[in-house]
């Protein structure tokens, strides 16, 4: 933890907020609130609230879902390195290079063709990426992601790219302004999370995320391990 001044910064306010939410709601469902880490997405956040965010050290995990405004923000942040950023959102192959050189972890891997960019960029190399794969928890087919029951055998695909290290699920609600709603689909990613990831999940996953800013007490409540937050923390 920083020291003194910083933590009088107002996004620390908001911050203890949410963690309180979270915590209350893990207590609630009878889970560790230790298993529960925050994802801070900053795609709506001043610099300087991401900024505050950061060197504190309160948050290890930072996202966003644009390469190219990731390009911008990290030049006005002054960072070089790609430590703690995820990426969750849709990616091109053609940017598959630059999303390398961003972010340390992609929690939206929804297709072989991406999964064989990155192999192709990191052949050779000593890095294993770290991905989630993004599973649709919507039957709408704008939304990205696989199908539920597609799930294992793109697992099994990916474990043979041997840069890649499949740790976890990323899944996206349905939108709605009842909480409640997302609950079942939550559910129903847990029990693919637990299929497919038996294994006890340590600090480096494997991850379920899932849960956003309207709906991450639900998702706590249902066993995520990651939640996605950005206007709750980031108020404007
Ligand atoms: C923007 C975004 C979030 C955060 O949404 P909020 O409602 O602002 O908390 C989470 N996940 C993804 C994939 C996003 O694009």
């Amino acid at each position: 933890m920083a020291k003194g001044p910083i933590l009088t910064h107002p996004v620390f306010d908001t911050w203890s907020a949410l963690r309180r939410r979270l915590d209350d709601a893990a207590r609630r469902a009878g889970r560790d609130a230790k298993e529960v880490s925050v994802v801070s997405v900053v795609k709506f956040a001043a610099l300087d609230d991401v900024q505050a965010l950061r060197s504190a050290g309160v948050c290890r995990w930072f996202a966003e879902n644009r390469v190219q405004d990731a390009q911008k923000r990290r030049l006005g942040l002054g960072e070089t390195s790609r430590s703690g950023w995820r990426f969750i959102g849709h990616l091109q192959t053609n940017k598959a290079k630059a999303a390398l050189e961003l972010f340390d972890w992609v929690d939206s891997l929804d297709s072989l063709d991406l999964a064989e960019a990155f192999q192709r960029r990191l052949e050779g190399t000593e890095r294993r990426l770290g991905v989630l794969v993004q599973v649709k928890l919507t039957g709408r087919e704008t939304q990205s992601g696989l199908g539920p029951d597609e799930a294992a055998a793109f697992l099994e695909r990916l474990k043979t790219y041997p840069n890649l290290r499949p740790a976890g699920l990323m899944g996206i609600a349905p939108m709605g302004d009842d909480p409640e709603a997302a609950r079942p689909a939550f559910k129903r990613l847990k029990q693919l999370y637990d299929a497919l990831y038996p294994e006890k999940a340590g600090p480096d996953g494997p991850w379920l995320s899932m849960g956003m800013s309207g709906d991450c007490e639900v998702a706590v409540e249902e066993g995520a391990t990651l939640v996605r937050v950005g206007s709750a923390l980031f108020k404007k």
